[in-house]
């Protein structure tokens, strides 16, 4: 499988040229299964540039694409309306969300967000087709991958996903904050000998007292987490918005010295597991 960033940023874009290593765009990531299905994880400002791409590549050929969400919050959904294939009749578009299996929660939410006065146009005329799939918590299967979906700790929900295929684990695990059991049991099921864990790592631990209950995890929270259950490589994610290029990069040389195998997810990055 591969995996490329598309959004790194949490909480909302930061295009300023002090961040300009890293990236501004907010959550998005795309992974490419062995067969080349395409599973979109969350639809941050960084799927516009992912959009631009899938054209370029499929160069008027259908796109057909999964796209799952780890909850609503704004800067996992802000890119959706921009995200040009979907005004393409000629594409196919499934969204997922595992919150309940008996609501409609990924489509009204969607379509809350680009509702009149929100945005211009109605998501019920998008050209592209598509299907709205809610989920319980579980295993699924989707395209030529075995999916594990478990609520998080973080305001108002999230869920985590690992995705598994051939042997072969990717962990995305954003948006969660440690210290409450039944979640730090999730994350670890998670990621247990992930071959690549993509984890909330907003805060340094110095900050973190002052986010009690903002829903995020300090880097050695993560790398902790990474190191008990046995992840081969950790990607910290979902960096906060006031920490510029050189503060990622100050985080990362101490996250090193406590996993051999970090990187900081920058946008682009594109990572072969
Ligand atoms: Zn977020
Ligand atoms: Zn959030």
């Amino acid at each position: 499988m591969r995996v490329r960033f598309w959004g790194v940023r949490g909480s909302t874009p930061t295009p300023q040229k002090e961040n300009m290593g890293y990236g501004g765009n907010t959550s998005c990531i795309e992974v490419r299964t062995e067969s080349n299905e395409i599973l979109i994880f969350d639809g941050g400002t960084g799927i516009r540039l992912l959009g631009k791409q899938l054209e370029q590549e499929f160069d008027g050929r259908p796109i057909r694409a999964h796209i799952f969400f780890s909850h609503f919050h704004l800067d996992h959904i802000q890119g959706v309306p921009f995200f040009r294939p979907l005004y393409d009749a000629r594409n196919h578009f499934t969204f997922y969300f595992a919150g309940r299996s008996d609501a409609n929660l990924v489509m009204d939410a969607l379509a809350g967000m680009m509702a009149n006065p929100y945005f211009p146009v109605d998501m019920s005329r998008l050209p592209c087709s598509r299907d709205y799939v809610d989920l319980a918590e579980g295993t699924f299967r989707v395209a030529d991958t075995k999916i594990l979906v478990l609520p998080l700790n973080h305001p108002q929900g999230c869920f985590g996903y690992r995705i598994m295929q051939n042997n072969k684990v990717i962990t995305y695990c954003t948006d969660v904050e440690h210290g409450v059991e039944w979640s730090d049991a999730n994350v670890k099921e998670l990621a247990k000998n992930a071959d690549f864990f993509i984890v909330d790592s907003q805060y340094t631990p110095e900050e973190l007292p002052d986010h009690a209950g903002w829903g995020h995890s300090s880097w050695k929270q993560a790398i902790e987490t990474g190191i008990s259950v046995g992840a081969k490589q950790i990607a910290l994610y979902h960096h906060d918005p006031y920490h510029e290029d050189p503060v990622v990069e100050g985080i990362l040389q101490n996250a090193r010295k406590c996993h051999p195998n970090v990187i900081a997810a920058r946008e682009g990055l594109e990572v072969t597991i």
